[in-house]
């Protein structure tokens, strides 16, 4: 009798969440391993077995999956979260292992928006004009490199408190992005804001910032996401389930 497949699932998204429940559904019996940085405390409980923290980079990655004998590797981190993809591709690699990522769509701007792309994060800390009122909608492993511009009001929104904190004059809102656009303007509004800073992370659970702003007329420093490996890549939960039907086909025949 030959092993089951052992399917790592790279997670930190929403569509990942969406993805182990539906691994777990379609291919009853499949083993499947969920895999989480365990940077936010507040972990959804998928049901499945879960583990947390880092390999420790290439190398780490690659004896966890020949200790554990993984058969395919789903990269359903955020599109932000290069280093990992980077890991797992070359992981990947030199395990000879299939390598799917999921990635959702890029947001495109809409004619009304005002948007100015910028390929990093460096790039969006110097597009602040001064004196401007910024909302940092980039997470807290990017906000200190905004902290030296002294000359700018910061509004950062997070889920987590940063590392650093922030200047003594700036505001940190602890929460998750709304989904509401009416309560995005209002939190705009209500502080001033005369710019937005956003990385382009696309799908519907943090569009509402990007709406709220074009119907305030606000520009936004868009940041554009890093360059990866290219991999067979999925858009959308379903496609990635017909594509890992495919791959155990594969691994059975
Ligand atoms: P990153 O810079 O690409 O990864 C940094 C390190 O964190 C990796 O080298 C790896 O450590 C560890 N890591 C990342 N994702 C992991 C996972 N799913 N399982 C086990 N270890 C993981 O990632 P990041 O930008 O810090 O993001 C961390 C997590 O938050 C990711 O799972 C991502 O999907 C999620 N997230 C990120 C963003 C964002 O904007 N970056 C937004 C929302 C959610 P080792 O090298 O030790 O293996």
């Amino acid at each position: 009798m030959t092993a089951p497949d052992h399917i790592l699932l790279l997670a930190g998204t929403f569509e990942a969440r969406q993805l182990a429940e539906r691994l777990s559904s379609t291919f009853p019996g499949l083993h499947l391993t969920v895999s989480f940085a365990g940077v936010v405390r507040d972990l959804p409980d998928l049901g499945v077995p879960t583990r947390i923290g880092g390999f420790g980079g290439t190398a780490g990655l690659a004896k966890f999956l020949e200790d554990e004998s993984v058969t395919l590797v789903i990269d359903a981190t955020h599109p932000f979260a290069a280093q990992m993809s980077r890991n797992a591709f070359e992981a990947c690699s030199n395990c000879r292992l299939p390598l799917l990522r999921l990635e959702r769509p890029a947001w495109k701007p809409l004619e009304e928006d005002r948007w100015e792309p910028v390929v990093s994060i460096e790039d969006a800390v110097s597009a602040l004009p001064s004196a401007s009122r910024a909302f940092l909608a980039v997470g807290r492993k990017e906000i200190s490199r905004f902290y030296p511009r002294s000359d700018i009001f910061g509004v950062a929104r997070m889920i987590e408190p940063p590392r650093q904190p922030l200047p003594p004059q700036w505001e940190l809102v602890l929460a998750r992005p709304s989904s509401s656009a009416q309560e995005e303007m209002s939190l705009l509004r209500t502080r001033g804001i005369t710019h937005l800073v956003a990385k382009n992370s696309g799908g519907e659970r943090s569009y509402a910032k990007i709406e709220a702003a074009r119907r305030l007329g606000l520009p936004v420093i868009m940041i554009d996401r890093p360059k990866l490996p290219r991999t067979k890549t999925s858009t959308t939960v379903a496609d990635t389930v017909e594509k890992i039907r495919i791959v155990l086909a594969s691994n059975r025949s």
